[in-house]
Parts: structure tokens; sequence; C-alpha cells
């Protein structure tokens, strides 16, 4: 029963993480003016609003003017509600659903406005580090350590990938903005988690790199966003990482 309405309430918080990813790279006020068909401008009537189920009664097409509905909007819907519930389900309804919740979602929008303009923005990282450490100071000051050595470990080892890449390769692989990610990641997560959040992300990057060149998708000098892998990574980090840390303890003791 909880574990309907925290999907519920996820799914209504997911409609928040579409407008986010819409408005903050094209610089627009998240709270006016009401949403609007970005094809005829027709303002979104309410019961036209309802996340996941409206997608589905309109068949993916506005009312008025039967332009496609992109199908981000129902995914990112969904994929908060699924995102909530199951951090719910981890957590209970405790101050880490707060916490945590706002961590999946921050990195749901990451993900998106990273792959369409490979920007990140400030305004989602460096509130998301304020409210991390806040957190942790309220609810978990004896660990606090942990989270400031994930945030400077987090930070400094991408902030070290850039460098290099700039002085010695003339090459942007990484920006800034993937550094406050990282900073972001472990302040939200600790460091042992953001060493294997980072681990993840390179592994599969590299991987990703890799096919895209067999494919015959990407050259040598081409670049792809970064952060989508960090934040995918770091979503399992939250849910799996104790697990898979159990697991290489278990490897290196043999
Ligand atoms: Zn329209």
């Amino acid at each position: 029963m909880t574990a309907t309405l925290a999907f519920l309430f996820g799914l209504a918080l997911g409609s928040f993480v579409n407008v986010v990813i819409y408005r903050l790279p094209r610089r627009m006020s998240l709270v006016r003016p009401r949403s609007l068909c970005p094809e005829c401008g027709t303002p979104i009537r309410a019961r036209d609003n309802i996340p996941l189920l409206s997608y589905l009664l309109l068949r993916g097409r506005c009312r008025d003017c039967g332009a496609r509905i992109e199908a981000r909007y129902p995914l990112v819907e969904l994929a908060a509600g699924l995102l909530v519930v199951g951090i719910y389900l981890k957590v209970g309804l405790s101050p880490a659903l707060v916490l945590y919740g706002i961590f999946a979602l921050i990195l749901l929008a990451i993900f998106f406005i990273d792959l369409a303009t490979m920007l990140i923005p400030d305004r989602l990282t460096l509130p998301g580090i304020g409210i991390a450490l806040i957190w942790h100071v309220v609810f978990d000051r004896a660990e606090m350590l942990q989270y400031l050595v994930g945030l400077l470990l987090g930070g400094g080892l991408l902030l070290i990938i850039v460098l290099v890449g700039r002085l010695v390769y003339r090459q942007e692989a990484m920006g800034l903005g993937d550094v406050k990610l990282a900073a972001m990641v472990g302040a939200f997560l600790g460091w042992r988690l953001t060493l294997i959040s980072l681990y993840l992300s390179f592994a599969v990057g590299a991987l990703w790199g890799l096919a895209l060149l067999m494919a015959g998708r990407a050259g040598r000098r081409s670049s792809i966003p970064f952060g989508p892998f960090i934040a995918v990574a770091s979503i399992v980090a939250l849910f799996w990482g104790e697990h898979l840390l159990r697991y290489v303890g278990i490897l290196l003791r043999g």
C-alpha cells in the first residue's frame, strides 16, 4: 500500500523533473508559466497533465495540434516512480528517503540534460552538495568525515583527469561540470561508494566508447557526455554498492 503511494508520489515528482530537464538549460523559470505544448504553445490542461496516464491516453500526441510528445516525458516519470519506490523499499519512511530521493532525481535530470546539451548545470550540482552536507550534519554527524572525504575525493579525481586531459592531451575529455557532479556524488554517498560509482562509470564509459568506435559511429576525437555514465553508476552504487564492496572484500581476502 505505502509502496504504491511512494510510486505515485515518484511519478508526480517525475513530472517536475521533466520541467527541470526542459527549462533549466533554457534558463527559464521552473514555476511559471504553466507547461505549454512546445509546438503550438497551448497551456497543458490539468487532465492532460497526469503523469504517465495522460501520455498513454493521448497516444503520445498533443490534444490541440497533434504534435508528437517526446517519449522522454513518460520515461522520466516512470523512472522517477521506480527510483522513489526502490529507495522507499530500501530505507523505509525515514529521513534517508528524502536524502536519496533528492539525489536520485537530480541524477535523473542530469542524465537527460547532459545527454542533450553536453552540460551539467551548476544549479543542480551545487545545491545538491549543500543539501547532502546539511543532511549529514543534522542526521548523521558521526559519519561526516566519510562524506567530506567523498566530496574531495570524487571532485579531486575528476579534476586531475580534466587537468591532465587539457595539459597533456590538449583535449577536453571531461568538463568542470563532471568534476562538480563527482563531488556531489561524494557528498551524498561517501568516499567508499563514490569509488565504486566512478570505477563503474569509467568501465562502462570506456566500453561504450570502444563500441562506438568499432561500429564506426564515433571518431577518436569525438566527445560523448560523461555525466550520464556517472549518473547511472551512482544509482547502481546507491542500491547495490554495499553488496559490491562486500564482494570485492571477499575477493581480496581470497
Ligand atoms: Zn500542441
